[in-house]
């Protein structure tokens, strides 16, 4: 079997896994092993789906998700009167990049009070002050200067401006200050409520994922790092108490990387299985999998999050539609507060106005009010199904099982509804219906000729009549019951609440970091695993409460942070690293030679 020695070996080359991959690698005084499971995107070779501002061909691509995993959105054992959940499809990147390849690049930090509740939460030193320095480290933001912004960093920032944006997203914001919300300019730095253009991780209408703006060329050809694509990592290799290493299957056949520490960054539900495969969780969850324990970790996989969503969406008239003159659907952002208790605090409510929801003829004459609760108190967990590495876990989120978080996504859906009925955008669309990531949606939102063939014919009938296509959105289009029928009756909205509600693909929190007193912490403050050596989550799945924000910018924050907690922990770097740490930029810090022009990996041992 081929093993290969290094310092670092990094599980996952997502958001987390590619700023890692580039923080640790700069100096050159490290040995770093990076592994992904799915494919490359190189620098000036990413395909054009995953370029492209419009995201939504490639998330809805099997080729680019972990196409067996399944999980459940609300309880599977809910209280009498509530349906249970089925399992349903839920997307995750396995490519690299991770989800920056994939995501509606929306890049939202989140409010300064989510992470001051991290910190008192017991992830010490991590409040916002702490964090807002590594915010600024990792954005290029293009239309905003200031205290609160950076303006070198490897990620560009930018939002479309109301100018360029088509009838239906102007309308939309109309509404919003017709029902009395603020007018902001900088969803990153104004944190009060109200609506803004959507701050996107974007350059030139192209996305820049966490693998262009931090694995470019002059990275990867680093003597120091050697990326494995297409490389599944199995499981840790354990001795005793310390983690050595993983052991991983290329395309070709076994392999072992040996290294001082291992990274896990998997994303929120690879990086606890992973733990629980190699021994690392509940104890008794374990004995019963015949996985002998390695540590006892009651947390791991527990405190699992995500934003609970749903849609209004209406049928919008030609002349407001987004057309062909942009690729990107998603312009306005409002943030607000539900007021409901003092914890939910501000902004704990959010909505998007999408222009377009899907690549073929009927998402191009629907446009749709996407909201979710921002700040949810609603827990799930996951679980191994079985120990073999294959096997994706059993995932339950859980959501609204907190009635505070029910209770504000029934005022969220009204808000959406209340919105649709202000003149502005009464005069761009007709027919609001209530909507969800259906799997129906998911499977038209995958290019095939026999989807194309069905939305095209539904589109013109669609224009068509207005009595036509009143009758096809109620009976074709709608799955349940219509948007007045169900704002008239409790019931109707609840059943829609709880069939319905969906995720934003912003799983979280499943390794908590905290205090290690506390028996459901995870991790660390700087990500090293609680009760055994060698290893550390260094990814979404460390976040003791999932921020008021999509989670990419985030978790980029958190392996910006770690990085650099780890790089002062390195006796021979800790000096040069930190000094060159925060000055932003990606090449080569602390002034090290240009790397040669070709890839060299004889620094990294590598034996059969
Ligand atoms: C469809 C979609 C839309 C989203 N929209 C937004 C948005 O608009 N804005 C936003 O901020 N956030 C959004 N998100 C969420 C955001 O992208 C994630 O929070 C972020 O990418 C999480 O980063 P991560 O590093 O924790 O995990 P990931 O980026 O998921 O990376 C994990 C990586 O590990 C790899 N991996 C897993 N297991 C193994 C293994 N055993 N061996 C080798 N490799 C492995 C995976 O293939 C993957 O590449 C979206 C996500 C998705 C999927």
């Amino acid at each position: 079997m081929q093993t290969i020695e290094a310092d670092f070996v990094i599980v996952g080359a997502g958001s987390a896994g590619c700023v890692l991959a580039n923080r640790l690698s700069a100096s050159g005084a490290h040995r770093v092993v990076l592994i992904e499971a799915g494919r490359d995107q190189p620098p000036d070779r990413e395909e054009p789906a995953i370029l492209d501002s419009y995201p939504r061909i490639a998330y809805f691509d099997p080729k680019n998700v972990w196409a067996e995993l399944k999980v459940y959105l609300a309880p599977r054992n809910p209280p009498a009167g509530i349906p249970p959940a089925a399992l349903k499809r839920y997307e995750q990147a396995r490519l690299m990049g991770g989800g920056s390849s994939l995501n509606d690049m929306q890049a939202n930090r989140g409010l300064p009070c989510d992470y001051d509740d991290w910190a008192s939460s017991g992830a010490a030193g991590w409040g916002w002050d702490d964090v807002l320095p590594y915010f600024r480290k990792l954005e290029r933001d293009m239309d905003f200067a200031g205290p609160l912004h950076g303006t070198d960093g490897p990620i560009p920032i930018r939002r479309i401006m109301p100018d360029a944006w088509p009838e239906f997203s102007r309308a939309a914001a109309q509404a919003m200050r017709h029902a009395g919300f603020a007018g902001l300019q900088d969803q990153n730095a104004d944190f009060r409520d109200g609506y803004f253009p959507v701050a996107i991780s974007n350059a030139y209408d192209r996305r820049v994922s966490a693998s262009t703006a931090y694995l470019d060329n002059t990275a990867r050809r680093r003597p120091n790092l050697h990326i494995l694509t297409n490389t599944v990592a199995l499981n840790l290799l354990t001795e005793g108490r310390k983690v050595v290493g993983v052991a991983a299957r290329e395309q070709t056949g076994p392999l072992q990387v040996r290294a001082r520490e291992t990274l896990l960054c998997a994303g929120a539900l690879h990086s606890p299985a992973f733990l629980l495969r190699s021994g690392i969780g509940p104890g008794a969850e374990l004995q019963a999998l015949g996985i002998p324990t390695v540590a006892d970790r009651p947390g791991v996989g527990k405190n699992l999050q995500e934003h609970p969503a749903l849609s209004v969406s209406a049928f919008v008239l030609s002349s407001a539609r987004l057309g062909e003159r942009l690729r990107r659907h998603t312009h306005l952002g409002l943030r607000y507060s539900s007021s409901l208790a003092p914890e939910t605090g501000s902004g704990d409510l959010y909505m998007v106005a999408l222009s377009k929801t899907g690549w073929h003829p009927v998402g191009k004459q629907l446009g749709s009010l996407v909201t979710w609760v921002n700040k949810p108190y609603s827990r799930g967990q996951l679980s191994l199904r079985s120990p073999a590495p294959e096997a994706e876990p059993e995932v339950e989120f859980s959501m609204l099982t907190d009635e505070r978080d029910a209770v504000r996504l029934r005022e969220a859906v009204r808000m959406a509804a209340r919105l649709f009925e202000q003149p502005p955008l009464q005069a761009v669309t007709s027919d609001p219906f209530p909507t969800s990531y259906s799997e129906r949606v998911r499977d038209l939102g995958i290019i095939s000729r026999k989807n194309a063939v069905m939305t095209t014919i539904l589109a013109t009938c669609l224009d068509g009549p207005s009595w036509l296509r009143r009758m096809l959105l109620k009976h074709v289009v709608t799955e349940g019951p219509s948007l007045q029928r169900m704002l008239a009756n409790e019931d109707l909205l609840e059943g829609f609440l709880r069939t319905a509600v969906h995720g934003l693909w912003h799983p979280a929190g499943s390794c908590k970091m905290g205090d290690p007193a506390d028996a459901q912490a995870v991790v660390t403050a700087s990500g090293r695993v609680i009760g055994v050596e060698g290893v550390r989550v260094a990814d979404a799945s460390i976040m003791p409460w999932i921020p008021r924000a999509n989670t990419n910018i985030p978790t980029l924050m958190v392996a910006e942070k770690l990085s650099d907690a780890i790089l002062a922990e390195q006796p021979q770097a800790a000096s040069a690293a930190s000094a060159a740490s925060l000055s932003g930029g990606q090449g080569q810090e602390g002034g090290a030679p240009s790397p040669p022009a070709t890839k060299d990996t004889s620094r990294l041992v590598v034996t059969s």
